[in-house]
């Protein structure tokens, strides 16, 4: 992932780690440890129709709380996960908790849409797309509710054997995201060329709604551009009801932020599903091209 994944920088303070500067290895031993003896969460964050306000899906985002070093943040964990190759067993992990978990909303009448950050060294393991099939058919999840959060350094190596993977994704049914667009170095040549189904803008472009007029120009353009090619688009790090309206009115269609809710432990995002209401997602024309 390209942004804010300077390499090296896990020394960096967080306030969320007590124990501020900490070695790589301590940390990586440290995260080992947490998934062996369950300090190791996936919370739920809402996507929300922006019209509506009723949810109508779930990222999963990991969460480590640690007995020494408190909440240790995905941008400190996932990083140092990437590069030391265990990204694969956690990666792992999180879609089995997680595609349990919509089971769950679906058996509960909310089939809602749970979306599953994948890293690039997950989604090059020759067996990912098997892995997956086997997953979903255990568990009795549609593949048309699961979708995979992918960035767009995922297409820069390999990319004709991703593209096949992608497309065989596609044909079982599992959606296709972009995540943090925007912020890759990819062309948009790949938009119509591969099956991608939603857009995610990156909450950097957000931030600035509905003041920042370069924030304003390039949101909109996003938002025309997925509605061209019949991409869904959902905003992230919506904070505000002022940036929400902004959104509204370019006629972006989802959004996840704090507006609504931040990632949730799953009891507490299976009671936000019964009082905020959920809109099963509609069944999108499949993407015009590539799929
Ligand atoms: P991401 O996939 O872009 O996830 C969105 C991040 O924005 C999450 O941070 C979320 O908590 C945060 N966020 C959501 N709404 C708001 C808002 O309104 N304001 C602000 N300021 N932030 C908001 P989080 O949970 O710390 O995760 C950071 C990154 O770590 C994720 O970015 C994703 O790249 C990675 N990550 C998290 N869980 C997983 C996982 O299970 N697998 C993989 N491969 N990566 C993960
Ligand atoms: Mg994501
Ligand atoms: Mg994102
Ligand atoms: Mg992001």
């Amino acid at each position: 992932r390209v942004k804010e994944r300077g390499r090296g920088n896990y020394g960096f303070y967080q306030p969320q780690m007590n124990a501020g500067l900490l070695s790589r290895m301590q940390l990586e031993h440290a995260m080992r440890q947490a998934l062996a003896n369950g300090r190791l969460a996936v919370h739920y964050q809402p996507q929300v129709c922006i019209q509506t306000g009723h949810v109508t899906g779930a990222e999963a985002l990991m969460r480590w709380t640690d007995p020494e070093f408190g909440v240790v943040s995905p941008s400190v964990f996932i990083p140092l996960a990437e590069e030391s190759g265990y990204i694969v067993t956690l990666g792992a992990w999180v879609l089995e908790q997680s595609v349990l978990e919509a089971v769950r909303w679906m058996q509960a009448g909310y089939p809602i849409k749970l979306s599953v950050n994948v890293s690039a060294l997950e989604f090059r393991q020759p067996d990912f797309v098997q892995r997956l099939t086997r997953l979903l058919e255990a568990e009795g999840l549609p593949p048309t509710l699961l979708e995979l959060e992918l960035t767009e350094t995922i297409l820069l190596q390999d990319a004709q054997e991703m593209a096949l993977r992608l497309k065989a994704l596609a044909d079982l049914g599992v959606g296709l995201v972009i995540d943090d667009f925007g912020t890759g170095y990819s062309s948009l040549a790949y938009l119509k060329k591969l099956p991608i189904h939603k857009l995610k803008i990156d909450q950097s472009f957000v931030r600035g709604l509905p003041g920042d007029e370069e924030d304003r120009a390039i949101v909109g353009a996003i938002v025309n551009m997925g509605r061209a090619l019949r991409i869904e688009v959902v905003a992230e790090g919506v904070e505000t009801e002022a940036q929400r309206a902004a959104l509204a009115q370019m006629q972006c269609h989802h959004y996840q932020g704090f507006l609504c809710a931040p990632g949730l432990a799953a009891e507490a995002f299976r009671r936000l599903l019964v009082t905020q209401g959920v809109d099963v997602p509609a069944n999108l024309p499949a993407p015009p091209r590539g799929g």
